[in-house]
């Protein structure tokens, strides 16, 4: 039994659930892909950083968004081009120096849950998850902010959690039927 969902909108972003047994066990197994764009509003960066930048995304995004818990697994493909414009929808990822965000210390935003464009800040590029003394991080926030891309919002626990609350990486099994469940 398999069931499609296609984000009506065009965020691209699609979920699907495949249920399937294993013996006596019901198995449900959910595959994420997500596609964006990535473009460079700093004016600072070379195609070379920002391809790197993508690599980056795309790897935490498919470790972020691929788990399991009990009967349930679920894996995701990312596929983050850079220097086209977005297309048909796309998802935008902008890289942006510290001025675009309202306050200081916001380091990433969507245009609204659900919404189609992302922005991190440049400001934490250089930071990975390893870095000592700070949760912060461009794979964390980028992450994140595809979580809220797919329509997630903050207090569900893990990855979904304020930087400043949790360095957690991981989306939970709730969160994944409710990504099913809004694209
Ligand atoms: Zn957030």
């Amino acid at each position: 039994m398999a069931s499609t969902y296609i984000d009506p909108d065009g965020r691209e972003i699609t979920a699907t659930t495949r249920t399937y047994q294993l013996g006596y066990a019901s198995i449900q197994h959910t595959k994420i892909k997500f596609t964006g764009n990535m473009t460079d509003k700093t004016g600072t960066k070379s195609s070379a950083d920002i391809s790197a930048l993508a690599t980056r995304m795309e790897a935490q995004v498919e470790s972020s968004f691929s788990g399991s818990d009990g009967n349930s697994t679920w894996t995701t493909d990312a596929v983050i081009s850079t220097g086209n414009a977005p297309s048909n929808g796309e998802h935008e990822i902008n890289i942006q120096p510290s001025s675009f965000f309202s306050a200081p210390g916001v380091l990433g935003n969507v245009d609204k849950i659900g919404g189609n464009q992302i922005n991190i800040n440049d400001s934490i590029s250089s930071l990975t998850p390893t870095s000592t003394n700070s949760n912060a991080s461009f794979e964390r926030t980028a992450a994140h902010e595809v979580g809220h891309a797919a329509g997630l919002r903050h207090g569900s626990g893990g990855l979904m959690e304020q930087t400043r609350n949790s360095n957690s990486l991981e989306i939970n099994k709730s969160q994944i039927k409710d990504i099913v469940e809004n694209n």
